[in-house]
């Protein structure tokens, strides 16, 4: 095995660090107590207990009921579901609204749902990344079952007005879902207006383990289960529950939890010290800061800059970045949303996306500064770059 003590790791986007109070909450379920929490007899009692105390730490992370949290294996799955339940709760209408910046779990689901006779409208973003309210009310008929707007961008890690968009939903009748895989546990989320019926989000992005995501539901009666089976989920998600990674969502909400309440500006400190640095030393692009963006993502473009070889010189240092999203790395396509935001697709290719936690220092951010000024510098072949 190799080392990681020398990991300065910034593609907090892409996962996190498994928090070590997480891992303690999930260990009793690794080894003694191993019984199905369905079963009848007393040495059940200990998962059953678990489920139930994860449900209320997400629930509380949320300001949600307990009874509107169910489980689920991920963020796809949470995302994939509320779509399919949107569209059976709403059986006369055939069209769906999102924006053509979404995660690959919204996009690739409505691309099947396309090809199945609905009609998608995928929203454009502005030059800023930003939704235009105006269109998004303006494509919203009484056809729309159900309009899905992330809350914040995986990406550039701008955040979208999705009460305003909610609010527009349920004018025409339509149900409203959010993935808000990326703001759990960076920004306040508060679902006790009620202004928002399903909302995704993903355990593995908030220091808790993979494999492992919830779904909130204002009326759980929405829901229309798709895995069929068992009694689990009171019947919204057959299959044996993931106990281990049940506890660990919940004590990851709570830590989270904890981290908005206690140090709320600790990580956007780093991060801007970051920017402060890197805006200093040479002539780069610094993506959403026009509006609202999370805490923990600084989203950069270097003209002329290949980011693919910016990521592999930094990945010598240790240091562990991005150029988008780790689900389209591989392929040679540009990000799409930096094409939806109207950048050249060599531009969309010389972004560079830096993603904090609280398990960074501030000489993780000192340290990275300088080391992607210096490889950028190189790469341009100028002295400033
Ligand atoms: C990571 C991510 C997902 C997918 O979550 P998984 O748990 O990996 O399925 C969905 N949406 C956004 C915005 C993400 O960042």
């Amino acid at each position: 095995m190799t080392s990681n003590a020398n990991i300065v790791y910034l593609d907090n986007n892409a996962t996190t660090r498994v928090d070590p109070a997480v891992r303690d909450a999930m260990l009793p379920y690794l080894s003694e107590s191993y019984a199905n929490p369905s079963s009848p007899y007393t040495f059940a009692r200990a998962p059953m207990l678990a489920i139930a105390q994860a449900r209320r730490q997400v629930a509380a992370l949320l300001s949600a009921e307990p009874e509107q949290i169910t489980f689920t294996s991920c963020g796809t799955e949470s995302s994939n579901t509320a779509l399919h339940s949107a569209l059976r709760a709403r059986p006369g209408r055939k069209s769906i609204v999102t924006t053509s910046v979404e995660h690959p779990s919204i996009l690739r689901y409505c691309e099947r749902l396309e090809s199945h006779g609905y009609n998608v409208t995928y929203l454009p973003v502005d030059r800023n990344g930003q939704l235009v309210l105006k269109e998004l009310e303006l494509s919203i008929s009484d056809d729309t079952a159900i309009v899905s707007v992330m809350w914040a961008n995986n990406e550039t890690g701008i955040l979208f007005p999705v009460r305003e968009a909610a609010a527009a939903a349920h004018c025409a009748g339509a149900l409203f879902h959010t993935d808000a895989v990326q703001a759990c546990g960076k920004v306040t989320i508060d679902l006790s207006d009620g202004l928002i019926d399903l909302l995704s989000l993903s355990a593995h992005k908030f220091h808790g383990p993979k494999g492992v995501g919830a779904l909130f539901a204002r009326d759980p009666d929405l829901l229309s289960s798709y895995l069929f089976g068992g009694e689990q989920e009171r019947g919204r998600r057959a299959g044996t529950e993931n106990v281990p990674g049940i506890a660990g969502i919940g004590k990851a909400a709570e830590l989270a939890g904890a981290q908005l309440r206690e140090h709320p500006a600790d990580i956007a400190e780093m991060r801007d010290a970051f920017e402060q640095t890197l805006s200093g030393a040479c002539s780069c692009l610094l993506t959403g800061t026009q509006g609202a963006r999370l805490p923990n993502t600084s989203h950069i473009v270097f003209p002329g800059v290949e980011a693919e070889t910016l990521i592999h010189l930094l990945d010598f240092d240790h240091i562990c970045c991005s150029s988008g999203s780790a689900c389209a790395s591989g392929s040679s396509e540009p990000s799409h949303v930096l094409t939806a935001m109207g950048f050249s697709r060599q531009d969309a290719r010389s972004a560079l996306r830096v993603s904090f936690s609280r398990f960074n220092s501030s000489h993780d951010a000192e340290f990275a500064a300088g080391r992607v000024v210096e490889a950028a510098r190189r790469l341009s072949g100028k002295h400033r770059c």
